[in-house]
């Protein structure tokens, strides 16, 4: 016999996750990822080499990244043993389907809106657990009244919301989020990973609402090459979320830097404010391109629709050396592709790759996506 006969049987029908393979186009405007387009600026980068020269690193870090939870209990306004640490905040979605997700003799179910980000998914067939996916309206708001029946049929675990949700864009009504976590008997998460380009946060209404907890990440705001995200929960929940959680899973590197980060907090907020003036200026000029639909949004990434078919617009952009993420599937996502904000110079490359997709060379686009006059060379 072999390792397949104790492979977990809802993997095969898995797939690891595969972003594109930047290697091989160098020099793509690269919008497909929610990344900041920002680097630190100089000064910081000083400070982030000062702190590498510092650093202990034949040591073990500190066990549960205490200076950076403490970092992040002050700007959240909550205390550091309500933080939970994460090699990002997708490590921490992993360690919430493994500490709630069942065994025993009941697959637990896990429960969240579609269309929204594929972990929640993903993880919950990885460790054994049973989705739920329950549909948004064809606005893609959260019909209160759907998932609180969902939620009392379906009696999940675990439920994942977020807000602002991937790939749509939009945030869903607080209240109504908090009125469902009252009413469910779940572990209700609410993933605020873009939370900072918009609409607030639930976290002040971790401590007066049972079953809410707050998923936060620092991965949308510049550092998403450092892995860090974050669970903000009751103390005694966190305590017991601890044992699933590896040690040292935030490594030396990543708290020192997210500590130094995190002492000039006004740069943060500026490049915040930047992309979220680029993000409405971005949006306005794709309003302007003739067939373009473009969904509200608050984060760092607009949802829009195209006359094209999703692989066909997702190609056109490539070639012309835009990188976007074609999120395009029938239903609500027809013809839908996800574009990050950039810098101004990127957003500018994007607008004029789009317009010369759809309208270049002045021919006529039918909805089929077959032009009417020849395709531009490019
Ligand atoms: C990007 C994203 C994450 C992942 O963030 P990391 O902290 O980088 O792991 C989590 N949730 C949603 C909804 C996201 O879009």
């Amino acid at each position: 016999m072999s390792w397949r006969s104790w492979l977990r049987p809802t993997l095969w029908s898995g797939a690891a996750y595969r972003p594109f393979d930047y290697d091989t186009s160098p020099g793509l405007v690269r919008l497909d990822s929610n990344e900041s387009p920002f680097l630190p600026d100089p000064e910081e980068m000083q400070t982030f080499q000062d702190e590498l020269g510092r650093l202990a690193l034949n040591r073990y870090p500190d066990v549960s990244g205490r200076p950076l939870r403490e970092a992040l209990a002050q700007r959240w306004n909550v205390a550091a043993e309500e933080i939970l640490l994460g090699n990002g905040s997708e490590e921490i979605i992993s360690m919430l389907t493994i500490a709630f997700g069942g065994g025993g003799n009941r697959p637990a179910r896990v429960l969240y809106p579609t269309p929204t980000f594929n972990q929640y998914e993903a993880l919950a067939l990885a460790y054994g657990a049973r989705p739920v996916p329950v549909p948004l309206d064809d606005q893609f708001r959260l019909d209160e009244r759907r998932f609180a029946e969902a939620l009392r049929q379906h009696a999940p675990a675990l439920a994942f919301f977020a807000s602002p949700n991937n790939p749509t864009g939009n945030r869903f009504d607080p209240e109504a989020l908090v009125r469902l976590a009252i009413a469910a008997d779940a572990v209700f998460v609410v993933d605020e990973a873009y939370a900072d380009f918009g609409g607030g946060t639930l976290i002040p209404r971790v401590r007066a609402t049972p079953g809410l907890f707050v998923l936060r990440s620092l991965s949308k705001i510049g550092l998403a090459g450092l892995r860090i995200g974050a669970l903000i929960g009751p103390a005694d929940a966190i305590a017991q979320l601890d044992k699933v959680r590896l040690p040292w899973n935030v490594n030396v590197v990543s708290l020192a830097l997210g500590c130094a980060t995190l002492r000039h907090p006004e740069r943060l907020e500026a490049r915040i404010r930047e992309v979220v003036r680029l993000r409405e200026e971005l949006a306005g000029t794709l309003r302007g391109i003739p067939g373009v639909e473009v969904y509200p949004s608050d984060a760092n990434f607009l949802l829009i629709r195209t006359p094209l078919e999703g692989a066909r617009a997702f190609t056109g952009l490539l070639t012309r050396g835009v990188l976007v993420k074609n999120v395009s599937v029938p239903g609500a996502l027809d013809r839908c592709l996800r574009i990050t904000v950039g810098t101004s110079v990127e957003n500018q490359r994007c607008v004029r790759a789009l317009r010369d997709l759809l309208v270049g060379g002045g021919g006529v686009l039918r909805r089929d996506g077959e032009r009417l006059r020849r395709e531009p060379r490019h």
